[in-house]
């Protein structure tokens, strides 16, 4: 069984696959404990993969429509059974991940969001994976010091820098024109009032 919190169909509001249609299962818990985290990832009930698949393919089965596994941590919970379950219309499987634990086999597209350590002043949360599709990160004091470091040691395809919960634009665009090889992810689901 996994402990799901919610499993809806939307639009992805983020990053390198803003606005294509997908299912977001959003499994429960966490390892991480951010201060500006604003998911209530914390309430669940339980799921079989099978139960999670026929939830989201009542959603859609369209194999354009992207399956977006976050959290909460959703490497906490996803492994192959689940993302077996999910490839049977074929559709790509992304996560969102904060890179601190390995993931499993089936994954088709790795978002790395990772997190400075609150508890130690200019120190970032360990990543286990040094390869992902994007890296997208939410600028912070904290994480602002810590965009090199990723930038150097996360190989990926697209670099991405949003602002946090929609209020340090202007310092999203000020660091991206010095440091062009991060592209700015606005929240754009927020923009315009959907889930
Ligand atoms: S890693 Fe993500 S889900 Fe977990 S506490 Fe931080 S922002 Fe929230």
């Amino acid at each position: 069984m996994y402990r799901v919190n919610e499993i809806f169909f939307s639009l992805q509001g983020e990053g390198y696959h803003t606005g294509r249609a997908a299912v977001f299962v959003r499994l429960a818990g966490c390892n991480l404990r951010c201060p500006f985290c604003d998911t209530d990832f914390t309430h669940s009930e339980p799921m079989t993969a099978r139960q999670i698949a026929d939830a989201v393919f009542a959603c859609s089965t369209h194999p354009d429509t992207l399956i977006v596994l976050t959290g909460g941590e959703p490497s906490l919970q996803a492994d192959k059974e689940l993302t077996d379950a999910l490839h049977r219309h074929g559709q790509t499987i992304a996560i969102e991940t904060n890179g601190t634990r390995p993931l499993p086999d089936g994954i088709d597209w790795v978002t790395v969001s990772p997190k400075a350590d609150d508890t130690v002043a200019g120190k970032a949360t360990e990543v286990v994976l040094d390869r992902a599709d994007e890296v997208k990160v939410v600028l912070t004091e904290a994480t602002e010091k810590l965009l090199p470091v990723w930038r150097s040691t996360i190989l990926a395809d697209h670099y991405y820098l949003q602002p946090c919960s929609c209020r340090n634009t202007d310092a999203v665009v000020t660091y991206i024109k010095a440091h062009p090889e991060w592209r700015l992810s606005l929240q754009t689901h927020k923009y315009i009032h959907i889930q």
